[in-house]
């Protein structure tokens, strides 16, 4: 069946996910989309017992953190210092509560303790250090700060560091994110993301940016992005995309017509993945690949594309 047939159903629950924009074609894809689907899987598991969008986005992003093969958690790139420094976010389209940590290494699960500062800080994003803080006082799961890198991106930082003035290697990333609409016609969305890979230590892209990188409503849709992450800031991506769902237009059309303004006014290269709280569902990217996954009631597993 086409896909749009699935994804342009009034149907919850929903989830949808992502591994990133920029999947190199020739790459091995198999991983990628098997980590998708238990994305997916893990997200509806909660959905499909009557639980909330923000678990379930929450629940399919700690899968892909998990999963060496996505740029979240362990598998981050590294900085030009060889460091690693993820950013993560999530938001409860109910009341517009958000969390988000930027720059933090040694935590496991970065959206894990977005989670913690969406509940019980009087905050909206910690970065650094004082989130690394907050997390240990917290009781979220910290881990040694090299668990984090895996030999593939530290060959890859050697090889960038090779490279007589390299700069951020903007092709080869692998955040994730994840959207869902759930029975109660609440949604949310969650991003995750080492980064780009060689970024200055410091730098902080679109994923942890409410609006940039994730944004939830009830009252239009939920949305993460993945791309190069300067760019999806200038057009403030989730937000803008949320705001066309909110004008009437679907979340296939949404999709569409952010990311076009994402190459039209901003020159940026991204992708993005869409709920509408009815449970239709959309995404759209402009770079030749992203991968991507759905799962809807009715169907017998999730899609997964690259
Ligand atoms: N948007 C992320 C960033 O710029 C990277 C990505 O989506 O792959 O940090």
């Amino acid at each position: 069946m086409d896909d749009n047939v699935w994804l342009d159903r009034r149907e919850v629950p929903v989830i949808v996910v992502h591994g990133g924009a920029w999947v190199k074609p020739g790459i091995v894809t198999e991983p990628v989309l098997e980590g998708l689907q238990r994305a997916a899987e893990a997200g509806f598991a909660v959905l499909d017992r009557g639980g909330m969008a923000l678990d379930a986005v929450e629940a399919a992003v700690v899968v892909l953190e998990e999963d060496p093969h996505f740029n979240a958690g362990r598998g981050s790139t590294l900085t030009s210092d060889g460091t690693v420094e993820m950013d993560a976010s999530m938001m409860d389209g109910r009341t517009l509560d958000a969390g988000a940590v930027a720059s933090v290494a040694g935590v496991r699960n970065p959206i894990r303790l977005a989670r913690r500062v969406l509940h019980d800080s009087d905050h909206l994003l910690l970065a650094g250090e004082g989130a690394q803080r907050f997390a240990r006082g917290h009781g979220v799961e910290m881990a040694p700060v090299d668990w984090h890198v895996t030999p593939e991106q530290r060959a890859r930082f050697e090889e960038l560091k090779q490279e007589a003035g390299a700069r951020p290697d903007r092709r080869k990333l692998g955040t994730v994110g994840a959207v869902a609409a759930d029975v109660h016609g609440h949604v949310a969305a969650a991003t995750s993301t080492g980064g780009t890979a060689f970024k200055r230590p410091g730098r902080v892209g679109d994923s942890p940016l409410i609006g940039a990188g994730t944004y939830a409503d009830d009252t239009s849709g939920a949305a993460s992005a993945t791309g190069h992450g300067e760019s999806i800031i200038k057009v403030v991506l989730t937000k803008t995309a949320c705001d066309l769902m909110g004008s009437g237009k679907s979340p296939l059309e949404a999709s569409k017509e952010a990311v076009s303004l994402l190459g039209s006014r901003a020159r940026g290269e991204g992708g993005i993945i869409l709920v509408s709280p009815d449970g239709r569902a959309g995404w759209a990217m402009n770079t030749p690949r992203m991968s991507r996954a759905l799962f809807r009631r009715g169907m017998p597993g999730p899609i997964a594309r690259v």
